[in-house]
């Protein structure tokens, strides 16, 4: 085994980067901190602007080939790599845990099937994709979906394979080359994707990984005239830099970010289907950009809402997410962990009352916390926390509930529990939401349009709204 490798559960991982079909080292090298126990699981190759430069030239070299790739080519690799993928679930859910903190259990059963999926739906949308053929005065027009070129594709730590994937599978799908540039806190699943790839046949440098610290390589790679689309997800704070630096070459932008969405109860919801709904948005201690983190719940029926919301969330088991039994890990980091402890601080010191929670516990830990008596305009109720804490907040009939659920700067999603289809219908028609769900959370097909409003993001990836992102719409205008 080499230097340039380390192993977590016996499951080797590559720490230097994938550059043009082989694996570079960086001289220097950062430490990957396991957020269960602190413990430090490796080293990693620590990108600078040379490896950046190295992965946009080797995506660039090996794009005229792979956008000549027939569709049905693109498509049979990308099936080959969700194999890949779906062979090796139990070492990426183990790693990725071991990486980031995150549920063995979801892991296992949830986000590494749907990596696998990502790839498959990508491929098989692709070839559903219309050339429209159209006619204006006998003059026949035809619609190609063209690839763009090297795209760079930066992805955050809180779901790792699943965010690269779902840039990654949609890109090269269309023709597209890529590098991709995982989190620095969760940096191992991504290698673990350039071996797969590897093994699928996918050829050298259509896919290219480089790590790194953000503040160190990103600009390299979002400021690079070669590079044709970038697709952010992450924080409003990187955006603007990344806008700012993508601007010198007006190239286009994808932006997924932050939220602080609304969980609107009504008070002809199922009282018991609207506290699971509550008590789920504690997954993933929180580090969930949907995460509807702001209940608003109707006056009649806050108080016994509260009380089985707390009997429920109270019952959660907090602890170490290799355990089948965890309902809830760590938070991804000790920076991250004193934000949110200062988040609640701040809003108890302000007035809050923690009616759960309000703490840190052992390790890397945070208590699931519900504050309530917190105004509108409060930082609580207006910023992101990104961990396990929720907010409550009583209105009283439809207009007061949309205007506390729009009242932030925020438009990512909203989660609507009502008994009521047509009050479902004028509440929605009004909330400002890239997703809205109503009696229900989280549920996903690939094909929906996904972003956000105002600060939570430009743009829209899925199905159809993902290639036109990733291609360059052409239309040709043939004379009779
Ligand atoms: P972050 O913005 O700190 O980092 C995201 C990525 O950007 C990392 O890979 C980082 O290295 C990189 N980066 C940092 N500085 C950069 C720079 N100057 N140039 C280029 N890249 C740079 O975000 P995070 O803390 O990793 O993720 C949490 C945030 O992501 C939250 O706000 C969350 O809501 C959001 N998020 C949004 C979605 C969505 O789909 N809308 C999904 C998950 C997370």
């Amino acid at each position: 085994m080499s230097e340039h490798t380390l192993t977590v559960a016996g499951v080797a991982v590559d720490t230097r980067h994938w550059i043009g079909g082989e694996r570079v080292a960086s001289a220097q090298t950062f430490p990957d901190i396991s957020p269960i126990d602190g413990s430090t699981i490796g080293t990693i190759s620590r990108g600078t602007a040379v490896e950046a430069a190295a992965a946009v030239a080797a995506a660039k070299a090996a794009f005229p080939a792979w956008a000549g790739t027939s569709r049905a080519e693109r498509a049979r690799i990308l099936h080959a790599i969700a194999d890949g993928v779906e062979k090796r679930i139990e070492e990426l859910a183990i790693v990725e845990t071991t990486d980031n903190g995150a549920l063995v259990r979801s892991h296992r059963r949830g986000v590494m099937p749907r990596v696998a999926h990502n790839f498959r739906f990508f491929a098989d949308w692709l070839q559903s994709l219309d050339h429209e053929d159209f006619d204006t005065r006998g003059h026949a027009n035809h619609v190609s979906w063209d690839p763009a070129g090297p795209c760079v594709l930066i992805t955050p730590w809180n779901a790792p394979l699943m965010l690269a994937t779902w840039k990654v599978a949609p890109a090269l799908a269309a023709g597209n080359t890529v590098v991709l540039k995982p989190a620095e806190w969760s940096p191992l699943t991504a290698s673990l994707l350039a071996d797969i790839a590897a093994e699928a046949g996918l050829p050298a440098g259509v896919l290219n990984v480089v790590q790194g610290y953000g503040s160190e390589i990103g600009d390299a790679l979002t400021s690079n005239p070669d590079v044709r689309r970038i697709s952010f997800t992450g924080s409003v704070a990187t955006a603007k830099r990344i806008a700012a630096s993508a601007a010198a070459n007006l190239t286009p932008l994808s932006l997924e970010l932050g939220g602080k969405s609304p969980l609107l109860v009504f008070a002809d919801a199922d009282l018991d289907l609207a506290v699971d709904l509550a008590v789920e948005q504690y997954d993933n201690a929180g580090q969930v950009c949907l995460a509807g983190t702001r209940l608003l719940v109707e006056e009649p029926v806050a108080d016994e809402f509260t009380r089985r919301f707390v009997e429920k969330a109270s019952a959660l088991t907090q602890g170490d997410p290799r355990d089948e039994a965890t309902d809830i890990g760590p938070n991804i980091h000790p920076r991250q962990l004193e934000k949110i402890d200062g988040f609640v601080q701040r809003a108890v010191a302000a007035g809050a009352r923690a009616v759960i929670g309000g703490h840190r516990k052992d390790g890397q830990y945070y208590a699931p916390t519900l504050l309530t008596e917190v105004a509108q305009d409060s930082e609580i109720v207006q910023e992101e926390v990104f961990g396990p804490v929720l907010t409550l907040q009583t209105f009283t009939g439809e207009d007061e509930a949309v205007r506390l659920a729009n009242g932030t700067r925020f438009g990512l999603a909203a989660t609507v529990a009502t008994g009521d289809p047509g009050r479902a219908e004028r509440v929605t028609a009004r909330l400002v939401a890239g997703t809205v769900w109503v009696n229900c959370f989280f549920v996903r097909d690939l094909q929906a349009p996904f972003g956000g409003s105002r600060l939570s993001g430009v743009g829209r990836e899925g199905g159809t709204w993902s290639f036109d992102f990733y291609c360059d719409l052409k239309n040709t205008v043939t004379a009779p």
